[in-house]
């Protein structure tokens, strides 16, 4: 069979050109494999984002609980920051050493600063009825009556001093 110049020619073109077709194919096989590697790599790290995504959530919400029920704590305490919660003494013996070291501390703490007001108010309230504030300098030159005890008294309730001089402030 003879084939003419042109059609061998046409031939040889189109074997080429199916073989440029397979060369291709190939490629994009290739890369389609790739493309479906690259896809389930994606898919593990997006499921694992989303692992990780509940994690921090729910350790979140954890910490939001534990936030809520210290801050319902402190705002039960209304004493103030510095004033501790009563722990139960049959307790105390099941607290760890540092645990028990602590409460110590601060129980100290506490003390030195009920003591300051304890005393400031010691200082400013009237002796006899210690509700009132002190307002009435006696004769031996006391301050340590309200307005209404001093008139019941019959002596400074500090020196016992007679009061017979009262000067009011
Ligand atoms: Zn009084
Ligand atoms: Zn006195």
């Amino acid at each position: 069979m003879f084939l003419s110049p042109f059609k061998l020619l046409k031939k040889r073109t189109l074997r080429e050109e199916l073989a440029s077709c397979r060369v291709q194919l190939t490629n994009w096989e290739e890369r389609l494999q790739q493309a479906r590697t690259a896809c389930d790599v994606w898919q593990r790290e997006a499921d694992e984002a989303s692992r990780k995504t509940q994690q921090v959530e729910s350790k979140f919400n954890e910490t939001l609980s534990q936030y809520n029920a210290l801050k319902q704590d402190y705002e039960s305490l209304q004493g103030g920051p510095h004033i501790r919660s009563i722990i139960k003494v049959s307790e105390l013996s099941k607290l760890s050493l540092s645990v028990l070291k602590n409460i110590h501390a601060q129980l100290r703490q506490d003390l030195e600063e009920i003591e300051k007001v304890l005393y400031r108010e010691t200082a400013s309230k009237c002796m006899v009825c210690e509700e009132r504030n002190r307002t009435v300098t006696l004769n031996c030159n006391h301050f340590v009556l309200c307005d209404t005890c001093s008139s019941t008294q019959n002596e400074c309730p500090y020196c016992q001093t007679p009061i017979n001089l009262i000067s009011n402030i």
